[in-house]
């Protein structure tokens, strides 16, 4: 029996504020950002007076602080933006409140995803008898719990892991991003990065690509990127000597990304426009369309998973274990699409494992830290069933 509190009210908070109603093991929920009005909205939409909602500036330690003492919630889910990351972890230590997030820090004049700035509260929350838990989307979240499940079941050594995202879905818009325009352009404009024996090897942005297969999807050409929760497993399972990450990119959506960079508009620095400073980026989140309003005409399918292969009984084997997601089931459940939908299930489903005492231990931890075996055999009654399949071709 617990109080929870939501922070961010956007395509991921509408997921997540869902899957909190419908599980009685929250008593109390309160969904909080910074536009109160879309709070109510996600609200009224759930109905039942079961989530009350209030306005904060998660920018603001102080306002964290007093909206933490009235409510005096058990756990906050953060599903603002990473920006926000630190200063609700401050808040949570001062009020003595567990945390949860979906994406790793990153300070908003560079676009740079490491886990230093979370992992150095690790002994504040220790000490405090306090436990955050890092990245409980999808990817970052169930890629690496179904690691965490390989390593546990199937495997004595885990050598090779590949990540596969792919988005199949078709929206009807020209371009558009499944989750906020901001970050998803930060995050693939970068330069992609593995790890290979014992050391990490740079690429220029998306350089690296290959045709992959995915399960009731078919060929996508899949492109290398560095992804947050390379860092962690890498680090929590030595015996990786490959770690990579790949995601599926539609030929229309590279080539208008290449012009929205050639032109400056992916710019994160601020520019002079007429007597005042704007970030180019953050106009073009303005225009892009809401990742939110993007359901209602989305059909096909996502379908993420991991690719693994290693070591059992001295014999070397391959696995994969993967969901696919429907666009138009995660909008009919809950309004959005399944991008949305598959962050904002385990990120819903690690809450309710912690307050049940399924998952435990003071300090800052990654979600394969945890034990896998609760939270999979939950995911797939919470809306995202997976499928394992052995020694089979990786083709990474
Ligand atoms: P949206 O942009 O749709 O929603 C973000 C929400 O946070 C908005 O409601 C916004 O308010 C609110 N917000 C932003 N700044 C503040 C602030 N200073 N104070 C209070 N609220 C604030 O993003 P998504 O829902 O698509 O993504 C949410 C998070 O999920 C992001 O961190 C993203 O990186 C992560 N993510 C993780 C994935 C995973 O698999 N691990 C996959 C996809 C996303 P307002 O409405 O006023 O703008």
């Amino acid at each position: 029996m617990s109080k929870v509190l939501i922070i961010g009210a956007g395509g991921v908070g509408t997921v997540v504020a869902h899957k909190v109603a419908k599980n009685p093991v929250f008593t109390e929920i309160m969904l909080a950002s910074r536009t109160k009005s879309k709070c109510d909205q996600i609200a009224a939409a759930i109905g039942g007076n079961r989530i009350q909602t209030a306005q904060v500036d998660a920018d603001k330690v102080e306002e964290l602080v007093a909206l933490m003492r009235s409510f005096q919630p058990e756990i906050v889910i953060n599903v603002a933006l990473p920006y926000q990351d630190l200063t609700i972890m401050d808040a949570c230590l001062e009020c003595g409140v567990n945390y949860l997030d979906t994406a790793n820090y990153e300070p908003k004049d560079v676009a740079h995803f490491e886990y230093s700035w979370q992992w150095a509260y690790h002994d504040r929350f220790k000490e405090k008898g306090l436990t955050a838990i890092l990245g409980c989307g999808f990817d970052p979240g169930v890629s690496a719990i179904f690691t965490a499940y390989a390593a546990k079941h199937h495997f004595d050594e885990i050598q090779y892991l590949d990540i596969v995202d792919c988005n199949a879905g078709n929206h009807g818009k020209a371009f558009a991003t499944n989750f906020n325009p901001e970050i998803n352009i930060r995050e693939i404009t970068q330069n992609g990065r593995y790890f290979e024996n014992g050391a990490w090897h740079k690429t220029g942005p998306l350089e690296i690509h290959k045709t992959l297969n995915y399960p009731n999807i078919g060929p996508r050409e899949s492109y290398l990127l560095y992804h947050e929760e390379l860092e962690s497993l890498v680090k929590n399972y030595p015996t990786l000597k490959r770690a990579r990450f790949w995601m599926t990119f539609g030929q229309e959506y590279l080539t208008h990304l290449r012009v929205i960079q050639d032109i400056g508009m992916a710019r994160i620095d601020e520019v002079e426009y007429n007597g005042m400073k704007i970030v180019p980026l953050q106009f073009l989140k303005a225009v892009l369309p809401d990742p939110k309003s993007l359901g209602s005409n989305y059909h096909g399918e996502t379908s993420i998973g991991c690719r693994i292969r290693g070591i059992k009984d001295g014999k070397e084997h391959t696995y994969y274990i993967y969901n696919n997601c429907d666009h138009e089931k995660a909008y009919q459940e809950t309004g959005t699409q399944a991008v949305s939908y598959t962050t904002g299930v385990p990120a819903a489903l690690g809450a309710a494992m912690f307050v049940r005492g399924l998952w435990k231990g003071a300090g800052v931890y990654n979600v394969e830290q945890f034990d896998p075996d609760p939270f999979l055999a939950e995911l797939g009654e919470q809306g995202l069933p997976w499928v394992e399949k052995f020694d089979i071709d990786l083709e990474v």
